[in-house]
């Protein structure tokens, strides 16, 4: 079977790992030079939304499958009944837009930060009235990472945060002061077989995935998140991985965004799980029975950011994933992931790598 991908990083690079394991081929769209999944299949090196570059995919794939969520769904559309494309395309224009992504959440159920569109300076002036400040002001669109993001402490700041985003549609969010963070892992297939990986606890710094530590000891909280997993991934006749990060405040969770494809915050389960959420992104594209999502002890993960030093070699009690990316400030190199035989020994373990490795 041969699986088109598009977007050849280091998530395609994972995907593309797994899928030599399962006896799978893989085929990328990417418009960069020598990206990270170069090294496990051929890559057409062309813009996400050539049309030429996308039926060429079509046409040599058996099902098309992507990395990341800015894909232009247009383009998607275009190939959309010749090859089956999943995540479903819904889902994709859903994740594209915090509106629409938020308004969803509120139609299934899924409690949210309160929050409010923004269009022009009064929206926001407004929001703030209604929200009460702080609030966060973000793009509806392209942002990631904690890109595109301002605070609003004081009313002197609406007027900076408009110059600074408002040349596009927003909306304002709600300050959350939440304990910590998690994200829900969910994958299904296309015959309605579901799975949830373990809650991983998040840890950020300056808007970037930093660590990721699962399971955590929260079965209530757990509970909830496989029930808004089903719900969503349900009502989206979803096929693949899917992210939902959510904030925890005392016994609630907030949904904060979903990503419709595998995930910074799911890395841990290629070392800490049975499958890993790359096998079961294909299992599931693919049509296949999906792998038990178990965990197979405490897992860690702590990101590699702008630089991978020496030290991160040296370790021999984790494992060392490097993507080969060239170094730049703020930029995703690599993982390490630790797998411990109880939480305090894997806390440990990541808190003494985190330091090393900063
Ligand atoms: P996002 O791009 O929405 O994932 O935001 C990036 C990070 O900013 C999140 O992981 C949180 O750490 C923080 N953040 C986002 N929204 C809020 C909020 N409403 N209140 C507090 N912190 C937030």
């Amino acid at each position: 079977m041969r699986i088109g991908i598009i977007g050849a990083g280091q998530l395609g690079q994972m995907l593309g790992f797994a899928a030599r394991e399962l006896g799978a081929e893989c085929r990328f769209l990417d418009p960069s030079n020598s990206p990270p999944a170069s090294v496990c299949g051929e890559v057409i090196q062309r813009p996400f939304d050539d049309a030429a570059a996308l039926a060429e995919l079509a046409r040599s794939c058996d099902v098309i499958t992507y990395e990341f969520e800015n894909v232009p769904v247009d383009a998607l559309q275009q190939v959309e009944g010749q090859i089956p494309v999943y995540p479903p395309i819904d889902a994709l224009r859903h994740a594209q837009d915090r509106l629409y992504e938020k308004r969803l959440f509120e139609k299934l159920g899924i409690p949210l930060p309160g929050y409010r569109s923004v269009d022009a300076p009064d929206d926001l002036a407004a929001a703030a009235e209604s929200l009460g400040l702080p609030i966060l002001v973000k793009t509806r669109r392209l942002g990631y990472d904690g890109k595109g993001q301002f605070v609003v402490r004081t009313p002197r700041d609406i007027d900076a945060a408009w110059k600074a985003l408002g040349s596009q549609p927003l909306i304002a969010e709600q300050w959350v002061a939440f304990d910590y963070e998690v994200s829900a892992i969910g994958v299904r297939n296309g015959g309605g077989e579901f799975r949830t990986y373990a809650l991983s606890r998040n840890r950020h710094e300056d808007g970037i995935l930093r660590t990721s530590r699962s399971p955590i000891d929260a079965p209530a909280l757990t509970a909830t998140a496989d029930g808004y997993l089903r719900t969503l991934m349900g009502h989206l006749d979803y096929v693949g991985v899917l992210a939902l990060e959510l904030f925890v405040v005392g016994d609630q969770l907030l949904a904060n965004e979903f990503a419709p494809r595998v995930h910074n915050s799911g890395h841990w389960t290629i070392e800490g799980a049975v499958t890993s959420q790359f096998e079961n992104h294909l299992r599931a594209v693919m049509n296949l029975p999906l792998g038990s999502t178990e965990n197979v002890g405490h897992a860690g993960m702590i990101n590699l950011i702008g630089t991978i030093p020496d030290s991160a070699r040296q370790f021999t009690d984790g494992h060392l994933h490097d993507y080969g990316k060239t170094p730049r400030p703020g930029r995703k190199l690599g993982h390490i992931t630790v797998v411990a035989g109880s939480a305090a020994s894997r806390d440990a373990l990541v808190e003494k790598i985190d330091k090393t490795v900063t």
